[in-house]
């Protein structure tokens, strides 16, 4: 059930209209970091997951994203509606207001229609959730600029909660991917890796091309500074495999160690499916 109070989240009270500014709020409207698209996006995904705490997270978060639709639409409004004659004109000669009208339309800033493309959503809670990082991170992008070109306080003050909240959130889906064990381990399926899984490849030489740190390093990873010499070395290990023999594995060689799926059932804390 769903029930809408005409109160909002965050007070909108814009002093300087500016439907030039009114386009750019778009992107949080009908746009791919937008509120429509965060909404809908955790919504569809808490049917993903039996874990009843994530799931009424994810219902939560995706209900609080339509209170932001609607802060965003307010602005827009007030942005458009409420401008000048002078003001209205002369913005709205380069916006697509001239064309749709004022108020908020389901399109991006360039006026581009919402697109169901845009939400990341799939069949695994840990999946998930690790799209809905990625998402709050570009919302939160997006606002950093859209803030950068405010033109008044009202919608400022307005835009910095709706940014906060998006902070907020992130720090809840990560704290939901560690209860499903999802945020330090990046495997979480039923695969079992073969023994590339801590190689990493230095694929680049030249000046700053042979960078290290943590991510290349012992003891999560086992560095490969010449990718090509490694290779060699693979293959005088193991007997030659031509395509031939590739298409055809009972003609002598066995194929290469392929990826094999576990046989045992995931272990019990890993939610969801
Ligand atoms: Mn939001
Ligand atoms: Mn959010």
């Amino acid at each position: 059930m769903f029930i809408h109070h005409p109160i909002l989240v965050t007070e909108v009270h814009v002093t300087n209209p500016d439907p030039a500014f009114a386009e750019k709020l778009l992107e949080q409207y009908g746009g791919t970091t937008g509120e429509l698209t965060a909404a809908l996006t955790y919504w569809t995904q808490s049917f993903h997951t039996d874990h009843r705490g994530i799931r009424d997270m994810l219902q939560d978060i995706g209900t609080e994203e339509f209170s932001h639709l609607e802060i965003i639409a307010m602005l827009i409004e007030q942005h458009t509606q409420r401008a000048s004659v002078n003001v209205q004109d002369a913005a709205y000669r380069s916006t697509l207001f001239s064309l749709r009208g004022a108020g908020p339309h389901l399109v991006d800033s360039k006026g581009s229609y919402w697109d169901g493309r845009y939400v990341n959503e799939g069949g695994h809670v840990v999946r998930d959730l690790r799209a809905n990082v990625a998402a709050e991170a570009g919302a939160l992008a997006t606002y950093e600029e859209l803030l950068r070109y405010a033109p008044d306080d009202g919608t400022r003050n307005a835009l910095r909660n709706l940014a906060t909240r998006e902070v907020s959130h992130t720090q809840m889906f990560m704290e939901a991917l560690k209860t499903v064990n999802g945020l330090d381990n990046p495997l979480f399926g039923d695969l079992k890796p073969d023994n590339t899984v801590n190689l990493y490849f230095n694929m680049s030489n030249g000046p700053d091309a042979d960078q290290r740190g943590p991510w290349n390093s012992e003891p999560a990873f086992q560095y490969v500074a010449d990718p090509l010499q490694h290779e060699l070395q693979q293959h005088a290990s193991v007997p030659q495999y031509s395509n031939e023999m590739a298409m055809t594995p009972s003609a002598g060689n066995p194929p290469r160690e392929t990826l094999q799926p576990a046989r045992t059932p995931p272990p019990p804390q890993q939610q969801g499916r």
